[in-house]
Formats: C-alpha cells, sequence, structure tokens
C-alpha cells in the first residue's frame, strides 16, 4: 500500500501540464528567405539551396521555427513541403 502510493506520487511529480503552439503561416518575399534563416553575413542563394520539392514538385515550403526538434537538432534552417510533408533544409 505505502509503495503503491509512493509510485502514483513519482508519476504524478513526473506529469508535466501540457502546452499547445499553433503555427500560422505568413508568405515571406523569396528574395527575404535566407536573409530571414541565416541572418549573420552569408553568400548563399537561395536558387542554389532548394527547388521544387523532389517528391511532388510542389512550389510551396513552410520555413521551420527555430523552437522546432528537427531545427534546434540539426541546427539547420529545415523546410516542409507543404504538398507531401518532404523536409529538407537551406
Ligand atoms: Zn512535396
Amino acid at each position: 500500500m505505502g509503495c503503491y502510493i509512493s509510485v502514483t506520487k513519482k508519476e504524478i511529480d513526473m506529469a508535466k501540464k501540457l502546452k499547445f503552439f499553433k503555427a500560422v503561416l505568413k508568405e515571406i518575399p523569396t528574395d527575404e528567405v535566407m536573409d530571414s534563416v541565416y541572418p549573420f553575413k552569408h553568400d548563399m542563394k537561395l536558387e542554389d539551396r532548394i527547388s521544387n520539392c523532389s517528391e511532388c514538385g510542389g512550389n510551396e515550403w513552410m520555413i521551420l521555427a527555430d523552437e522546432q526538434a528537427a531545427v534546434r537538432e540539426g541546427g539547420k534552417a529545415y523546410c516542409e513541403c507543404l504538398g507531401c510533408g518532404e523536409m529538407t533544409h537551406l
């Protein structure tokens, strides 16, 4: 009985309050993309980095937020194809 209570209390302590974030997509001009994801000096051209989606041919990319796991772990500006979900980075 005492053991059961302590396990239950531990589970309660480990539980975290859920939080939700909703992304709202806002189109940005193509010529501002590289400067927005690489704010420091760079000489990379967008057209050398990304084109239509290799999977579906789509032309709409969502730039993932800095807080998203792929960006934090990969350290790069990841994009997701709005057509099929294919991920790539700039
Ligand atoms: Zn695609």
